[in-house]
């Protein structure tokens, strides 16, 4: 009975939900942004910033995403057209703002639409910003969170009145992905990330706090494509993590993105076509 995910960027899509991880875990974090200064390793992005990154929630149990057995090929995918209501849980007018202005980002090429309501019981996602301290940014993955009627199912962990403008784009657009339904890009089924996996696993110990299993989960697992939607692999998707050439075995890397694609546009508007 549990779900699983799918998605990718965009590409994937949507359907399906995501990890695991339950909603007391620590997120990602941003322990992040903050690197050591005694470190020497300087081949981890150029700027020295490490990106926060995002993990996405899946009804699944505990190890299921990574059991194929246990996939549900069910739809995370909303009725076309349907209009998403948004709680929020807390934040203020400006925050808020800067959420539906980019959640909107999707309704200009998805048939859906989103709106804010003041009727938590009636509303269809619940957001909040650092709900109960939790400094990561995840969301439930589409219709996963019908599951979680009355629950959070959205959090930002990183927002705050200095946050720079493509940053709101970058997390916000991201995490409405996985709310309609998306997955992550780099584990699209025909991903073309030659991961060293050693370095990534010692690469997300550091940065992140993260241990083997939700690296395996977040960043190295790539969905059976019985399970999903896919584009070509779109390194440039909103839906994909940035890469380090440190952390490939071809020196492969890919840069931040703030926006959403063009093949990110094409698949959702094909996902909920007018
Ligand atoms: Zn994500």
């Amino acid at each position: 009975m549990r779900l699983k995910h799918l998605t990718p960027a965009l590409a994937l899509i949507v359907l399906a939900a995501c990890n695991k991880s339950t909603q007391n875990e620590v997120a990602p974090e941003s322990a992040a942004n903050i690197v050591d200064s005694t470190n020497t390793e300087t081949d981890y992005f150029a700027d020295g910033y490490i990106p926060q990154a995002c993990i996405d929630m899946t009804d699944t149990t505990d190890d299921s995403r990574l059991q194929t057995d246990a996939v549900y090929e069910g739809n995370h995918k909303w009725a076309n057209g349907k209009t998403l209501k948004i709680f929020f849980i807390n934040g203020g007018d400006y925050l808020q703002g800067k959420v539906m202005k980019y959640a909107r980002k999707w309704a200009e090429h998805a048939n859906l639409h989103f709106v804010k309501t003041d009727n938590k019981a009636a509303s269809d996602l619940r957001v909040g910003f650092k709900v109960n301290n939790n400094k990561g940014s995840w969301s439930y993955v589409g219709t996963d969170a019908n599951n979680h009627k009355g629950e959070q199912t959205m959090n930002f962990g990183w927002f705050d009145g200095k946050t720079e403008e493509k940053e709101f784009s970058r997390t916000v657009t991201h995490e409405f992905g996985h709310a309609i339904g998306l997955v992550h890009e780099q584990s699209s089924p025909v991903a073309e990330i030659k991961w060293n996996k050693e370095k990534v696993y010692a690469y997300y110990k550091k940065y992140y706090g993260w241990g083997k299993k939700k690296v395996d989960q977040n960043v190295l697992y790539k969905y059976p494509k019985s399970d999903v939607r896919n584009t070509k692999f779109d390194p440039k998707s909103i839906m994909q993590y940035p890469v380090d050439s440190a952390l490939t075995r071809d020196g492969m890397s890919i840069g931040y993105n703030y926006y959403l694609s063009a093949k990110d546009k094409d698949f959702i508007g094909r996902i909920y076509p007018d």
